[in-house]
């Protein structure tokens, strides 16, 4: 086990591209000395890897720890699409071996199924069990404080499914749920674009709308695990009905299933948002008035986090061909024109585009995080 020294060696390595001894022990405030002998136990147990970065010619470079990508091995399944997803990855987030299948609502039908699909996905990589860590799950819904518990999820039709528990029995792993926009934040922290970000807030924009906000390095939660749940927050009262209950959602006006009841109701020809936008590119003033006020509210409730937390950056996660365009330029517009003066432009925003794969994969990323960044003392 390692001791609570190693534990934040790991964290710093995880957020840079590789360290030195000397950094290493400068950030930590402890001698040289202090810190080879730990790092020495820590390549000793094949956590980590030793690297020569090339001389820039002003002496000799100092060697660098990096963690290893064999060091340990995750497992992520997704349940936010109609297949679920599973997938291997490595230390570096890579996705080695990758599988899928049909998703089943009955939870404990659904553990049998995903622990079946394991072994052969082990066995394409010459792996053996003990190689794996953990499996991470995400769903589109509410999870427990403890990763446990799916407590509500509309999309799935559940309440209080103990998916971890059901899947540990199945499996013998170590498992953590995680709210899919979460998850993915979780992924770009510590395999990605926010990998050497403290403070960063990511949103998802696909048929609805998720964020989750990391604080200090580490991911809030909130009270009862619902910190981030953008897509209910209230744009225009009154306005259309949401699947919450509520009206005037943020969903209602800015994701892609508002887009497409509002290419419906408009009974304009296109069926996407790629075929919206080429329409609003050839003038059409409905396609254009539908991008306008779905950006305009996506960007006004961004300007709205960047206003309240004041994020390092913002990462926004969307489906492929779905934000280019129109919608990003309002976005963006709306974002400038909503912020302080003073901070306009201070808060970079980089996009990613989100596959399917890419659910299951940040799954895997959040077994990674736990093992990183929460290890038991
Ligand atoms: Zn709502």
């Amino acid at each position: 086990m390692l001791n609570v020294h190693q534990q934040t060696i790991l964290r710093l390595l995880i957020a840079s591209h590789g360290m030195s001894r000397t950094a290493i022990a400068e950030k930590m405030k402890l001698s040289k000395a202090a810190i080879s002998t730990l790092i020495k136990e820590m390549l000793h147990a094949g956590l980590l890897e030793e690297s020569i970065p090339e001389s820039n010619g002003q002496g000799r470079p100092s060697v660098l720890l990096k963690m290893r990508a064999d060091s340990a091995y995750f497992l992520g399944a997704s349940l936010t699409g109609e297949d679920v997803h599973l997938v291997l990855i490595d230390m570096h987030g890579r996705v080695l071996a990758s599988t899928k299948m049909a998703l089943n609502l009955d939870p404990a039908a659904l553990a049998h199924t995903i622990a079946v699909a394991i072994p052969p996905l082990l066995a394409q990589k010459q792996l053996s069990p003990d190689q794996l860590i953990g499996l991470g799950v995400t769903l589109s819904g509410f999870v427990d404080e403890n990763q446990a518990v799916c407590v509500q999820s509309a999309l799935l039709g559940w309440r209080d499914v103990p998916l971890a528990a059901l899947l540990h029995e199945q499996t013998g792993l170590e498992i953590s749920l995680e709210n899919d926009a979460k998850a993915l934040a979780v992924s770009e922290k510590i395999f990605g674009v926010a990998k050497k970000a403290r403070n960063f807030t990511l949103i998802t924009h696909g048929d609805g709308i998720g964020s989750a906000h990391f604080f200090q390095g580490q991911l809030h939660r909130g009270a009862h695990g619902g910190a981030g749940e953008i897509a209910h927050c209230t744009i225009e009262p009154g306005g259309r009905p949401c699947r919450c209950g509520k009206r005037g959602c943020l969903d209602t006006l800015a994701s892609l299933t508002a887009l497409r009841e509002s290419m419906r109701d408009k009974a304009l020809p296109c069926r996407d948002v790629a075929e919206l936008e080429a329409l609003a590119m050839k003038g059409n003033s409905a396609a254009i008035a539908i991008l306008h006020q779905a950006g305009h509210a996506l960007g006004l409730s961004i300007a709205n986090i960047i206003q309240m937390n004041d994020p390092e950056m913002i990462v926004i996660a969307h489906q492929p061909n779905a934000f280019d365009g129109l919608l990003k330029t309002v976005v963006m517009q709306a974002i400038d024109s909503h912020v302080l003066p003073a901070i306009i432009g201070k808060t970079p925003i980089s996009s990613i585009v989100i596959h399917q794969e890419s659910w299951a994969r940040a799954a895997a990323s959040v077994a990674a995080y736990r093992f990183i960044v929460q290890l038991p003392d």
